[in-house]
């Protein structure tokens, strides 16, 4: 028999030990492609300090602020996220007490709504999604932003956060470095990883794909030199392009066989092993069918 332990999902633990610095000032805390840990940023000016995402539970959001503290030094830390799901914002509460925390309107209302069935859903994941979310407490953030971007002065650092409405989720939020054209995208791209579509009727159908598709040409017309994806490798622009590439493909797909009067179940049969065998290597293939299922709803 094989150990559960060996053969079953990695746990979910941010691993500070990998931190690296891809710009001057601008650390990364990768992923190391484990699944349900996200790629960290930790933006430091003269005065102060940025963090981005936290990693899911109070032990990872813990991590991520003594990781915060070492390379920031005394500055005062701020804490945002990318998005509201749980391993990008559900160890916030550890920073609560000393960093500032700013999302935008948005997403302090998925969280207030979505809070509470997401924690619940992911604790059932398996044994290690439960014990990185035990004690979570959902906290909201200090301050909330309208419109479609906030500005933050770190102290000779400018950094840039935009919204672009609703996309992978209400609240979608992409942290721009203009100097540097470093760009973090959160889950609106993943680096070989297919793109997690939250489809979840009835309870979550927030996605819009035609502007999530549009949000990666805006992040593209910026520019980027570096792109921090929400989970995958860093690495540049083509990113962004792969991942509207797939998504545009799959629409046309899957509109294609809806005109021919296909349902969703058929869809998913006939397109599922083809989308596969055409993105060899990327990993979490699951999230195809979820995909073909939200774009088969478009009718
Ligand atoms: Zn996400």
């Amino acid at each position: 028999m094989s150990d559960p332990a060996e053969s079953g999902p990695p746990n979910p633990t941010v691993d500070a030990a990998n931190l690296r610095e891809i710009a001057p000032g601008v650390f990364v805390i990768p992923d190391r492609r484990v699944p349900l840990v996200p790629n960290i940023g930790i933006i430091v000016g003269r005065d102060a300090a940025l963090v981005v995402d936290c990693g899911m539970g109070p032990a990872n959001g813990a991590t991520v602020l003594e990781a915060a503290r070492r390379v920031a030094g005394g500055r005062q830390l701020l804490l945002t996220i990318t998005h509201f799901h749980p391993e990008h914002g559900f160890g916030a509460q550890a920073f609560r007490p000393e960093a500032a925390i700013i999302y935008n309107r948005a997403q302090r209302d998925d969280l207030r709504a979505k809070g509470q069935p997401y924690l619940d859903m992911f604790r059932g994941f398996h044994a290690g999604t439960a014990a990185a979310l035990d004690g979570t407490v959902l906290v909201d953030p200090h301050a909330v932003y309208d419109g479609a971007s906030a500005e933050i002065d770190l102290g000779g650092r400018r950094v840039e956060l935009r919204t672009f409405g609703r996309a992978h989720t209400n609240g979608d939020q992409i942290i721009w470095l203009p100097e540097e054209r470093i760009l973090f995208t959160g889950d609106l791209a993943e680096e070989r990883i297919f793109p997690i579509f939250p489809w979840f009727p009835p309870e979550d159908m927030d996605i819009d794909g035609a502007n999530w598709a549009a949000v990666l040409q805006a992040c593209a017309d910026l520019n980027p030199a570096t792109v921090v994806p929400g989970h995958g490798d860093v690495g540049g622009a083509e990113i962004l392009a792969a991942v509207r590439g797939y998504m545009l493909a799959l629409a046309a797909s899957v509109a294609k066989l809806r005109r021919d009067g296909q349902d969703a179940d058929a869809i998913v049969a006939a397109l599922e092993p083809g989308v596969r065998a055409q993105y060899p290597g990327w990993e979490s293939p699951e999230w195809i069918g979820f995909a073909i299922r939200y774009y088969a709803s478009l009718g």
